[in-house]
């Protein structure tokens, strides 16, 4: 038997087993920074299986490492594992909470997690039985949905050493991420003003409202001279507490996003200079809270090209009768319209897609959000880590089309056996990719080169101030 048949063969023997350890993460459902019990189900199974393992990570609880294999080449495989606070759901095609108010997998983290999981320790297991050098890495990443938790491991330098890393997440389509995603800055502006009797004697106030307001009319002209790409979001979380106070603070909090990390840097700069300029303005002073940043995700083709291969090699997911029963009852309880809009938008033909569930592997499909030179306008903590290392990303049917991320049909999906499909095919497509790392070097090589063009020697650094760390932001939390 070769490497690739008897790595197959695992995923056949503990398919079950794998899609259990999912379902009882997704029966856990913890948010970000809490994900104990997940996190010591994942560890279980890897130390079972001889992978040392590296706690509290970057400062954080549910942060580790799995290591298996000695020298090089070191291949990271990426896993998350938290929930979504209000979205418990039962697996159910009616809007029905398991716990009315606790969290539910809306992101299909579970599945990450365990598709991850799959994968490290089908690797593992080849290479220990074809004597294949190499390491091999399980990160687990925690409150991906909260604090960007990749961001503080990158800037502790924990992905430096790697050649190559992998992730995927569950999507409507078997396909490679070709798309890059938005670099990002979270920050809020804390105003201090001098409070007063609004009517009695206003002159010895001095508005910290005005102060946000000023800054945001500021910003809003600021948005015609920076580039047609970016986005700048604000609200003022905090405007004052009585119309008769002249209000002594107020707090707005910005988000900027661009397709290029420096991009973001600018405009923050500018922004920053505008925080000054209201400050200035309204006579008050002003502090910056920092809460998180991202790179924009850096796209590796060769690796794409080999997940894209590793996919079509796997092959296409078969449905049950009863499965597509419930893929075509949850897009039942779609909104009207949603499912169509949800077509167009990504560029469908449900007649090329061959149904409701896109089974097959979308390789040369031209899907809206996984093509080639497109940004999607998303920002998220794994782009720091394509910066860094070269990297894929690459999303497996998990969920019937027209299921978005973050509502209760994608948790219902996720719990299903559809999602166990998609996250079991992940974590072949995984598996097999890092065999062939450790196998060709020439192919990393390539990986690298493809990196370093991109980077022109520009070193990775931190989105987040040196100042800022996970205990200050556990404390706010
Ligand atoms: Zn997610």
């Amino acid at each position: 038997m070769n490497v690739n048949d008897y790595v197959l063969k695992y995923f056949d023997e503990n398919n079950e087993e794998l899609s259990k350890l999912a379902k009882e993460i997704w029966d856990y459902a913890e948010l970000g920074l809490e994900e104990h019990k997940s996190c010591k189900a994942i560890i279980d199974v890897l130390e079972r299986e001889g992978f040392s393992i590296e706690e509290n990570i970057s400062d954080m609880p549910t942060a580790f490492i799995g290591t298996w294999g000695s020298g090089e080449p070191i291949i990271g495989i990426l896993g998350e594992y938290d929930a979504l606070a209000g979205l418990s759901q039962k697996v159910s095609h009616i809007k029905e909470p398991v716990i009315e108010g606790a969290g539910g997998h809306g992101c299909g983290h579970n599945l990450l997690g365990i598709g991850s999981l799959g994968a490290v320790v089908a690797a593992k297991r080849a290479m220990e039985k074809y004597g294949i050098k190499g390491t091999v890495r399980y990160y687990g990443c925690p409150a991906e949905e909260t604090i960007s938790s990749k961001v503080f491991m990158a800037r502790d330098g924990i992905f430096d050493d790697l050649a190559a890393s992998l992730t995927w997440h569950p999507d409507f389509a078997n396909a490679a991420y070709y798309s890059s995603t938005l670099a990002m800055n979270s920050f809020k502006v804390n105003f201090h003003g001098i409070t007063a009797h609004a009517a009695g004697d206003p002159q010895e106030g001095r508005s910290a409202l005005d102060a946000s307001i000023i800054m945001d009319i500021g910003v809003n002209y600021l948005r015609e001279h920076v580039i047609q790409e970016a986005r700048i979001h604000s609200i003022i979380t905090h405007g004052g507490d009585a119309p008769n106070i002249v209000p002594g603070y107020s707090q707005i909090h910005y988000i900027i996003r661009a397709p290029k990390r420096q991009d973001v840097e600018e405009i923050y700069e500018r922004v920053k200079n505008i925080a000054k300029g209201a400050a200035l303005i309204t006579g008050t002073t002003y502090d910056i809270e920092f809460i998180c940043g991202t790179y924009n995700y850096t796209v590796n083709n060769t690796i794409n090209d080999l997940i894209a291969d590793k996919l079509a090699q796997v092959g296409p997911i078969e449905y049950t009768e009863e499965e597509l029963e419930f893929a075509k009852n949850l897009i039942g309880s779609l909104e009207p319209g949603q499912f169509e809009s949800f077509l167009s938008s990504h560029r469908l033909d449900i007649d090329e897609i061959g149904g409701i569930i896109c089974g097959r592997i979308a390789d040369e499909l031209e899907l809206k959000g996984f093509s080639k030179g497109e940004v999607v306008p998303v920002s998220g903590d794994r782009a720091d880590v394509s910066y860094i290392t070269p990297s894929a990303q690459f999303g497996t049917t998990c969920v019937p089309l027209g299921t978005a991320e973050h509502n209760w049909q994608f948790v219902a999906s996720c719990g299903s056996t559809i999602g166990f499909k998609g996250m079991i095919l992940a974590a072949k497509v995984m598996a097999l990719a890092t065999l062939d790392f450790m196998q060709k070097p020439e192919l990393l090589k390539a990986a690298q080169d493809e990196l370093d063009s991109v980077r022109k020697g520009k070193e990775y650094v931190s989105p987040i101030p040196s100042d800022i760390t996970i205990k200050k932001i556990m404390e706010k939390h």
